[in-house]
């Protein structure tokens, strides 16, 4: 299969087809990578079994790992879902669209495929226009993962994209670099207090502020005990190096490329701006951003790992952002990069 790219230029007169032969192709049963305000998705039909089937071969994703639905309007989320709560619609009027999805129960019209056989779905509004435009065009609820090979660092470009999926997608809407960086916030709705099962781009606190208490996953089970919320696996948006984290100070960071230089051949640096590396032929540096600037780190993060990766190094060298607020976000797919 050939992959087309279909290159936005902001230029309604010039984007307005492209988004219509996108669509063209959803409606028909097809696969079209495309961006949102996070990062790229792999969007299918979300009321089409066959074409929700074709991304997971797609993107090698294991069958009980359920997708998020993408809808254009609050409407949409009526819809498809049941038992929509005041919290439930306080929270989309504080942060939809935006990079908050809510899990829910679901109603019949949503394949079994999107949810993996669950009872409930998990539904977002995304707010880049690009996607906007697209569900609007496809006239139908667009079912999306991140549009990467299972387990790897998700795709904030085009050529990310393609990297990956290459001759296994029908086409790419390409409009740049995504601008969060990070995926959206998942908030399960089905507790009380809602649960947290993912930090994205809206904060925890932001939530808290307009729902109250938001409980994190991990207070809910005992240390052992595996966690039963699916796809949410140790190891994940991990480059082919290995992710070697320390703590957020210069020294540290200084520190620990020292010592990867004595293990790995070529190690890459995730560096804030202004720390220093040490001197050697053998370390790769990502310019990374401002240390305590999440939304320019979160927006870097992932072509970090993947502009490292393709240069080769063994090992990639990256500070560990605090639990909170955006930084949240960043820590966790750090961490998971970084699982063994
Ligand atoms: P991705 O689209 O690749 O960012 O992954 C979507 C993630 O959403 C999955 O890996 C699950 O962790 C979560 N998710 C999707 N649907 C549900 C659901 N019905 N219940 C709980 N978590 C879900
Ligand atoms: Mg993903």
């Amino acid at each position: 299969m050939l992959t087309q790219r279909l290159v936005l230029t902001g230029d309604e007169a010039h984007d307005l087809p492209l988004i219509q032969q996108a669509a063209a192709i959803i409606r028909a049963g097809g696969l079209v990578a495309f961006p949102t305000e996070t990062v790229y998705g792999l969007g299918a039909d979300a009321l089409n079994s066959e074409a929700v089937r074709r991304i997971f071969l797609a993107k090698g994703r294991p069958a009980w790992d359920p997708l998020i639905v993408h809808v254009d309007e609050p409407e949409a989320i009526r819809r498809y879902t049941r038992d929509y709560s005041v919290l439930t619609e306080q929270l989309i009027r504080a942060f939809m669209p935006g990079p908050l999805t809510l899990v829910l129960p679901k109603r019949a019209l949503i394949s079994e495929v999107v949810t993996a056989g669950r009872d409930t779905v998990a539904i977002r509004i995304p707010q880049h226009p690009v996607a906007r435009a697209l569900i609007r065009h496809s006239g139908t609820p667009i079912a999306a993962p991140s549009a990467n090979k299972f387990g790897r660092p998700s795709p904030t470009t085009a050529d990310h994209v393609l990297h990956d999926l290459n001759g296994e997608i029908e086409a790419v809407l390409d409009a740049g670099q995504t601008p969060m960086g990070v995926e959206s916030t998942i908030l399960d709705m089905t507790t009380q207090p809602p649960t947290l099962l993912r930090p994205g781009g809206v904060p925890k606190e932001a939530i808290e502020a307009v729902i109250g208490e938001v409980r994190l996953l991990r207070d809910s089970f005992a240390e052992n005990e595996p966690l039963p919320a699916p796809g949410l696996s140790a190891r994940h948006y991990a480059p082919k190096a290995k992710v070697v984290l320390c703590a957020p100070e210069p020294e540290q960071f200084y520190d620990t490329i020292r010592d990867a230089l004595e293990r790995y051949a070529f190690v890459g640096a995730m560096r804030p701006a202004g720390w220093h590396v040490p001197i050697a032929p053998r370390v790769r540096v990502f310019e990374w951003g401002d240390w305590g600037d999440w939304h320019t780190l979160a927006h870097r993060l992932f072509l970090g790992l993947r502009t490292l990766e393709r240069e080769q190094v063994h090992a990639i060298v990256c500070p560990l952002p605090p639990e909170e607020g955006l930084a949240r976000a960043v820590r966790d797919r750090l961490q998971r990069a970084a699982h063994e």
